[in-house]
């Protein structure tokens, strides 16, 4: 593999990689999205739905109309010892039956896990599983979670804002949360490789997600099962550790990447406000599946030349 180049500094040119549009928690389509990148001046922009592929066909139609640079990806859930991690998975294929179970097997584990909280949460709220199921953007197509019910509350007049929601009754503390089943950091990390994808730890030092980070030898016990690298220019990670994960980065000659987290209206990271410099990318793509090929196996897509 081809030692990658690591910047010490954030990026101030080159892709978004961590987007959510409707197919997930975000509020906005591919459409919007790709429309933004264009706005922003990005040299190109990925999708990253938490545990789907599902924006993928309309996210390369978007991209390809827009003249907008892509890049596939998913943000796959995942625990590691009692760690609740995101794992930013590119370029797989899709298709993939181990992969696609996965994914398959976690939607319907947080379907179970919404119900469950709606239930508690009835209790004291005017919330109704229907009325959480109304703010699924794209149907069944939707990945469920926490910010379904934080819209549902706030549609109540219960709170102003999706955030505020989160920093009330959806809180990880509050005696509401029940957390999301999920499979391992390590078999995620597999499960991407074995798909002929990349794979990159999110923010992994956003101190607000956990009450324990996860430690220099988890990290780098994923870099022993092929992760290929670290999310570093996320608005969540602190500067001492951006420091941290730069020096695992050194390492263990991991990619350093950066994204936005955008989620439109329903949080306040602005599109661009972190980027991957375009060598990275490119090691991205040379590593994953060619987004063409992906493109080509993606049968509701008319991939036209
Ligand atoms: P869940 O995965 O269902 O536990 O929900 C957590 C997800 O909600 C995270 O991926 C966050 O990025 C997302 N989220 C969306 N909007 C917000 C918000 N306003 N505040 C906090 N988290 C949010
Ligand atoms: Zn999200
Ligand atoms: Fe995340
Ligand atoms: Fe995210």
């Amino acid at each position: 593999m081809t030692p990658p180049r690591i910047p010490d500094e954030a990026p101030t040119a080159g892709w978004d990689i961590h987007c959510h549009t409707v197919f997930s928690d975000g509020t906005e389509t591919p459409q919007t999205l790709a429309g933004l990148a264009v706005e922003k001046g990005l040299h190109g922009v990925a999708i990253t739905d938490h545990d789907t592929s599902n924006g993928w066909p309309e996210m390369l139609r978007a991209c390809r109309t827009a003249g907008m640079p892509v890049l596939l990806g998913t943000e796959v859930t995942a625990d590691d010892e009692g760690v609740s991690v995101h794992v930013l998975a590119f370029l797989y294929d899709p298709s993939n039956p181990a992969i696609s179970g996965m994914f398959r097997r976690t939607r319907e584990a947080r379907l179970g896990r919404a119900r469950r909280m709606t239930q508690l949460l009835a209790k004291d709220f005017p919330i109704t599983w229907d009325a959480v199921l109304a703010q699924a953007r794209q149907g069944d197509s939707t990945t469920v979670g926490r910010p379904h019910l934080a819209d549902a509350l706030v549609a109540a007049g219960v709170y102003p804002t999706r955030s505020d929601a989160f920093s009330g009754a959806l809180a990880s503390s509050s005696p509401y949360y029940i957390p999301t089943p999920s499979p391992t950091t390590h078999e995620v990390v597999r499960a991407v490789k074995a798909a002929g994808g990349v794979s990159v730890v999110a923010h992994a030092g956003d101190r607000g997600r956990n009450r324990h980070l996860l430690t220099d030898a988890q990290i780098e016990s994923l870099a022993d099962d092929g992760l290929d690298g670290l999310e570093v220019w996320h608005r969540g990670n602190g500067p001492d550790q951006r420091q941290r994960l730069l020096a695992i980065a050194h390492r263990r000659g991991l990619l350093v990447t950066g994204g936005s987290d955008w989620h439109g209206s329903g949080k306040p990271n602005q599109l661009g406000e972190n980027l991957t410099d375009d060598g990275t990318v490119g090691e991205i793509m040379s590593r994953g599946v060619p987004v063409d090929r992906i493109a080509g196996t993606l049968d509701s897509v008319s991939y036209e030349s």
